[in-house]
């Protein structure tokens, strides 16, 4: 009987199974073709279905990318600006056709000289033809001017018409005016503008935790003007070797703006820098002859009789010792001078102004350049790679590169070997204390102490003061 009853059960079960596959068949039909388990029993694909599906894919992406995808692009914009045309009044009066054309802003289109262009080249790039150029050419011709030597990163701009023909070009004649050339109708003409340039005034004080540079760029200075800092001080400071974290430096500076907007950094119009607790001051002053140098708050010349070290060097390879062991001798040996380890080929400037007394080759010395600065002081400079171009018997001024680092002679790395004789003896060039430059005489250096000193010395102890009472304002906190 319990058989009976399950055979009939089943029996349900495979009616309901065959009626599901018979009410389905349309869909099993259609879709087996999609399956890898394709039977054969299927009626063929119906192919113009397929063609129906597919369109409508098609269709959705068009869709999706008609409108939804440049819907998301703007949205991701950023900030877009409103066009100024919205902000209009609508109800603008309906002026005749001739003034609506009137004063429209020029669009002048500034072009960059890159290195190895010419002005043919930026024609060319602008769609503009060569005899375009000798328009430009005989104009600025005419009165006077030249266009032949131009430089990377100078600047032209162009005024086009809406046809694509030339209608202006202007450029910086000089850092004060600018040439402008018009092109109207037949006639061209040239004016001159006059530009305004503006100094003004900076001041910052740093202090060093890392790199000159670093605290430079933290009190606002650009690195250039950092570097004019350290031209300033290298006389008294040897930035690779001396400078300590917590040295601080004050400076009033200028820079100079151009029609309102920065142009080139100017000079240091007072400075105070302090290393390893020693205070140094430069201060700029017009001399009698109109010319600007830096003094120390002294009255003497900022620029030393001689440089502290003559090659911008990586590290000092060897001091200045009575007695060591000579690497490639492989024997105790004195070494009078200094060696300064630096790449081949780093330029090497004369220490002190002087005639050229020795250039040639010397026994161990290699390539050998020996300056005369006066009676009792001379300079010599070993292992060149090469010289400049100076003659034994020339004169020479301080600073004025004289050969390139090397390894000739007897030397296991490229390095400068550096001498300072007295009477022929050579001396420590680090240890040596050479005499203080003369003063500005004295009608000048009254004039310096009280037009120059006095005034910029109290703007930098006042800046002083405000550093380190902001400082005890901003607590116990200590960020440098
Ligand atoms: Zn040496």
């Amino acid at each position: 009987m319990g058989e009976g009853r399950q055979g009939a059960r089943q029996a349900r079960k495979r009616a309901i199974r065959r009626k599901a596959q018979h009410r389905h068949s349309h869909f099993y039909e259609r879709c087996t073709h999609w399956s890898f388990s394709h039977s054969g029993e299927v009626e063929p694909i119906r192919w113009h279905r397929e063609r129906w599906i597919l369109a409508g894919t098609a269709l959705l992406i068009t869709l999706l990318s008609g409108f939804i995808l440049p819907a998301w692009a703007s949205a991701m914009r950023p900030d877009p600006v409103a066009p100024a045309h919205a902000l209009l009044p609508l109800a603008l009066p309906k002026a005749p056709t001739a003034s609506m054309q009137a004063p429209t802003v020029e669009d002048w289109h500034i072009v960059q000289v890159q290195p190895g262009q010419t002005l043919s080249d930026i024609f060319q790039s602008q769609g503009l033809s060569l005899t375009d150029l000798q328009h430009v050419m005989d104009t600025v011709g005419k009165a006077g001017g030249s266009l032949h030597n131009i430089r990377p990163h100078q600047e032209f701009d162009f005024l086009l018409g809406a046809d694509g023909s030339l209608r202006g070009i202007r450029f910086d004649k000089d850092d004060a005016s600018r040439a402008v050339v018009r092109f109207d109708e037949s006639k061209s003409t040239l004016t001159m503008e006059t530009r305004d340039l503006e100094q003004r005034e900076h001041m910052a004080h740093g202090t060093i935790n890392s790199s000159l540079y670093a605290a430079g760029a933290q009190a606002g200075m650009s690195p250039a003007m950092v570097g004019k800092l350290a031209e300033l001080f290298k006389y008294d400071v040897d930035f690779v070797q001396d400078l300590r974290v917590g040295d601080s430096f004050t400076v009033v500076y200028n820079d100079v703006y151009r029609d309102g907007s920065y142009f080139a950094e100017g000079d240091i119009v007072a400075a105070e820098f302090v290393n390893q607790g020693q205070r140094y001051t430069a201060y700029r002053f017009k001399k009698e002859d109109g010319s600007y140098g830096w003094f120390s708050e002294d009255g003497r010349p900022i620029q030393k009789s001689f440089l502290r070290i003559p090659v911008d060097f990586t590290r000092i390879s060897s001091q200045f010792s009575v007695a060591r062991f000579h690497p490639i001798l492989g024997r105790m040996r004195a070494h009078k001078g200094v060696d300064y380890a630096a790449p081949t080929g780093t330029p090497i400037h004369a220490a002190g102004d002087g005639v050229i007394k020795f250039k040639g080759w010397m026994n161990g010395y290699g390539n050998f350049v020996v300056i005369q600065h006066n009676g009792s002081i001379s300079t010599a400079y070993g292992h060149m790679s090469r010289f400049g171009s100076e003659r034994i018997g020339q004169h020479v001024s301080q600073g004025q590169v004289i050969g390139y680092v090397g390894m000739t002679g007897l030397a296991t790395g490229p390095h400068l070997h550096y001498e300072f004789r007295v009477d022929g003896a050579q001396r420590d060039p680090q240890k040596m204390t050479l005499p203080k430059p003369e003063p500005l005489p004295a009608v000048q250096l009254a004039r310096f102490k009280q037009q120059v000193v006095q005034p910029q010395l109290a703007r930098l102890k006042a800046l002083d003061a405000n550093i380190k009472l902001a400082r005890l304002g901003s607590g116990a906190r200590s960020d440098d």
